[in-house]
């Protein structure tokens, strides 16, 4: 629901494409650059999509040039906006009626790190959400083939494409079905390492902002917006509904019977390359046993697990830091 304003200029050519539109960022920066309708403006295309302004020519500003003034309601659905404390963006606040905020939901639901929908893409969730078909990710499940087959470009074969791949998404495992939810804040790592420690959706659902704060790397911010999330009574209908649907919403069992403490929260760092197990394999081992892999060796570091052609460097670093090494034997060797 974040506000992104836009300015809308002349077309002017930088780079090689016609630049008609550039990013403004927030209220701040519009007032800080003290913008006005009909300025000149200096434009910076980096990395993003959409260039940005930087700065106003102003030897070329008329004297009746007015000023912008910041929007107070959502262009899309009305709602007064809102800024919270510390943020530099405004907010449409109306979560569950504002049309592209849903849509924004159902499509982060479906990408392809999350649930992994076949069959079905943006533009179809725009249409469908449109069309009232449905209204959040968990109505996807309800929808039947009579229903979409009417939808624009919409043919037996990816109609029946669209809601096999639906049903397929009931064998996601929990921890990107966590992601998929779309909790601010809550990104694939965080909601690999939430699944791993509450196990359940419910255990997580109701879970103390102290008892997640305790979590290892889980901030206040990201403590706050998961009770935020669970807070809401439409987000608990939703997971209802999932449920209902046999959506995984828990570790499954053979993950759950694979998973141990043993590792302690000791620190490994891998190198090398490993006969028996990949270096993934053998990152998954460390994590599944209540390990943590850690990506270069520094004090914190408790093991070293070395494998073929491990660099000297490497080894060196250990020594120096009186890390113990060990090999891909011992360490399996440990987990039995
Ligand atoms: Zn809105």
């Amino acid at each position: 629901g974040a506000i992104t304003p836009v300015a809308n200029l002349e077309p002017v050519e930088l780079a090689g494409t016609t630049v008609k539109r550039a990013s403004l960022h927030n209220a701040d920066q519009i007032e800080k650059l003290d913008l006005r309708i009909g300025d000149t403006v200096f434009v910076e295309k980096g990395g993003e999509i959409i260039p940005k302004v930087i700065a106003v020519d102003l030897d070329k500003r008329t004297s009746d040039a007015v000023p912008t003034r910041y929007i107070t309601h959502c262009p899309e659905c009305q709602t007064e906006l809102i800024r919270l404390e510390g943020e530099a963006k405004h907010y449409c606040p109306n979560y569950l009626g504002c049309q592209p905020q849903v849509i924004g939901r159902i499509e982060h639901y479906i990408s392809r790190k999350a649930m992994d929908i076949d069959g079905l893409g943006g533009e179809t969730v725009a249409l469908l959400v449109k069309e009232g078909l449905i209204k959040d990710y968990s109505d996807l499940y309800d929808l039947t083939i009579e229903e979409v087959l009417p939808l624009e470009r919409m043919a037996q074969k990816s109609a029946e494409n669209l809601i096999n791949g639906i049903t397929q998404s009931k064998h996601v495992p929990f921890e990107r079905v966590l992601f998929a939810l779309g909790i601010r804040y809550v990104g694939e790592t965080v909601a690999k390492k939430l699944a791993k420690h509450y196990k359940t959706i419910d255990a997580l659902k109701s879970a103390s902002l102290e008892n997640l704060i305790a979590i290892d790397e889980i901030g206040e911010r990201i403590a706050e917006s998961v009770t935020q999330f669970f807070a809401n009574e439409h987000n608990l209908y939703s997971i209802e509904k999932l449920r209902s649907h046999g959506v995984q919403l828990q570790l499954s069992e053979d993950i759950l019977a694979n998973q141990t403490n043993k590792l302690n929260g000791d620190i490994f760092v891998v190198s090398g390359v490993f006969e028996s197990v990949s270096r993934n394999e053998l990152k998954k081992l460390i994590e599944d046993n209540g390990g943590k892999v850690g990506s270069s060796i520094s004090s914190k570091t408790n093991f070293l697990i070395a494998g073929d052609k491990m660099g000297p460097s490497k080894r060196q670093k250990a020594e120096n830091l009186q890390i113990p090494i060990i090999s891909e034997q011992a360490f399996l060797k440990r987990l039995k």
